[in-house]
């Protein structure tokens, strides 16, 4: 079973001689509880990837499907309900209110659907980052590794099926970048949800279990890390 998987997928922007294939007729199977990186140069399609495979975007030709629900079906509402509650989103910038508290930020997912806050999981979420007495601190008060430890646990706070996560640490350096790859390859282990990464970093996308190569918006290649039974071998 996938968690995500892409169908023949195509994106073209614009129209005419202005035409850009993002992607080029892009067909993949993320497998549940597993931890994929996307890897390729500037402008080979990864943004693309990530948008159209979170629901942010729409393909031009072929399908997306989130777990058992076909993307391709559904109207805008049904769509943001999808992102709401299925999948969640690590930035590269963060992207944390500067206004809200550190629970606050985390207990957003909720506020935006209009539900109630459930506090002992915010106070949980925060504990299983690390974080469990900064909860009443400002996102400007943490230093940058801390900041994308409270995204992550906001991403994680709804149970989402699949975590996209773009650049996470391209704002980080290597230690406090390290921690929060660990992070979500304890989520995939622990917990069997499925994180999809986007990255320029060789050192992020050695914690992954696969790693798709795009080029020019194409299947570029793929690696799929040894299993332990194969490096005893
Ligand atoms: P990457 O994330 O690997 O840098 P992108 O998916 O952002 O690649 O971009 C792939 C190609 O699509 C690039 O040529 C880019 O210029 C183009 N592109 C991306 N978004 C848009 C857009 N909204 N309108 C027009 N062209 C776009
Ligand atoms: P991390 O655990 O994310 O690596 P650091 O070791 O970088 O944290 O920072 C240790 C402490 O210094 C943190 O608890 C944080 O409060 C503070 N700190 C670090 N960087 C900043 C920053 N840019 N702005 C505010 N506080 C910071």
């Amino acid at each position: 079973r996938y968690a995500l998987l892409l169908e023949s997928v195509t994106k073209t922007y614009g129209s005419g001689r202005n035409a850009v294939t993002a992607l080029n007729d892009v067909t993949m199977g993320v497998p549940r509880g597993t931890f994929l990186a996307v890897m390729g140069p500037s402008g080979s399609g990864k943004s693309t990837f990530l948008h159209c495979s979170a629901g942010l975007d729409r393909p031009t030709n072929g399908g997306v499907t989130l777990g058992d629900t076909r993307l391709a079906g559904l109207n805008e509402e049904q769509l943001t309900e999808i992102r709401r509650e299925r999948v969640g989103f690590v930035f590269q910038a963060y992207n944390l209110l500067d206004s809200l508290t550190v629970a606050d930020n985390v207990g957003l997912p909720f506020r935006l659907a209009g539900t109630p806050v459930p506090t002992d999981r915010v106070r949980a979420e925060l504990a299983n980052v690390g974080l469990a007495d900064m909860g009443d601190r400002y996102p400007g008060q943490l230093s940058g590794g801390q900041r994308q430890r409270v995204a992550v646990a906001r991403a994680l706070i709804t149970g989402p099926d699949v975590i996209f996560a773009d650049e996470p640490t391209g704002a980080l350096d290597t230690r406090t970048g390290k921690q929060v790859l660990e992070l979500l390859r304890g989520v995939v282990d622990r917990t069997g949800q499925t994180v999809v990464m986007v990255t320029h970093d060789p050192v992020a996308a050695s914690h992954a279990d696969s790693v798709t190569f795009l080029a020019d918006g194409r299947l570029a290649g793929e690696l799929v890390a040894p299993t332990p039974e194969k490096v005893a071998e």
